[in-house]
């Protein structure tokens, strides 16, 4: 099982086709949030529509799993609060989006929604609760924002992560989780694109402007986990939790 983790690719277009010519190359392509920019030059709602095709010719080419940031709500609920109903209406057969449990092989993948509020942050606590299920497969969450207090929520000059997130975490034990959110935490003394909290793998990719957007490729059978970005390559191998530091290639 190979899996190709991008977040936060914010409405970059040289990105999205960079996707669309490797998607076929894994088994599972993830796109853990801010697939929109609310900064962009376009509109939100030709954004909505261009990552929309986007996003079904990717999942022609492989299975997609792709959760909401803070960057892709476009309408509010009930509470007030923001939430990305554009991604419930592209969902479709290989493409699980907010709110979805699927199991690939030997994984349960349950999509996170980004949580804007009380309300949403609880339907997500009772979400999770359901997902984890009688599943013997190892847990896989998507969640936009990494948990707090680890390397792959750090800016540089403190942790910025969701502090809800670490306290599931803990509770329900996760095999990984797939976030993004803190663009440079890979990129800082201090910083990383993986970790480990208690026996839970915990992955940023971070974010770079141009194509090929910074990435993670892991692969369960071989129990690796390589990162690129402009910084070179690093590997971390996943059957040795021990040794949590990734090491140049
Ligand atoms: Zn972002």
């Amino acid at each position: 099982m190979k899996i190709l983790l991008v977040s936060d690719i914010h409405y970059s277009l040289k990105q999205f086709d960079w996707l669309v010519q490797v998607a076929p190359n894994f088994d599972l392509l993830v796109i853990a949030g801010d697939l929109l920019d609310v900064a962009g030059h376009a509109d939100l709602d030709t954004q909505i529509v261009v990552v929309s095709q986007y996003l079904e010719r990717l999942r022609g080419a492989t299975r997609v799993l792709a959760c909401s940031g803070n960057h892709d709500g476009d309408m509010k609920n009930d509470a007030g609060e923001y939430v990305a109903d554009w991604l419930q209406d592209v969902r479709e057969e290989n493409l699980s989006v907010d709110g979805d449990t699927v199991d690939v092989g030997n994984l349960r993948a349950t999509v996170c929604p980004w949580w804007d509020g009380p309300v949403t942050r609880e339907n997500l606590s009772a979400m999770l609760d359901e997902a984890r299920g009688e599943g013997s497969g190892r847990w896989l969450w998507i969640h936009h924002a990494p948990p707090d207090g680890s390397p792959v929520s750090w800016t540089g000059k403190q942790f910025a992560g969701d502090a809800h997130l670490l306290e599931l975490l803990e509770r329900l034990k996760p095999f990984c989780v797939f976030s993004g959110h803190i663009h440079h935490s890979p990129f800082h003394d201090g910083g990383s694109w993986v970790s480990r909290i208690d026996d839970t793998w915990t992955f940023n990719p971070g974010c770079e402007m141009g194509a090929p957007p910074a990435h993670i490729v892991i692969d369960f059978d071989a129990m690796e986990a390589t990162w690129r970005s402009s910084m070179g390559e690093e590997k971390i191998d996943l059957a040795a939790p021990g040794d949590a530091t990734p090491r140049p290639t």
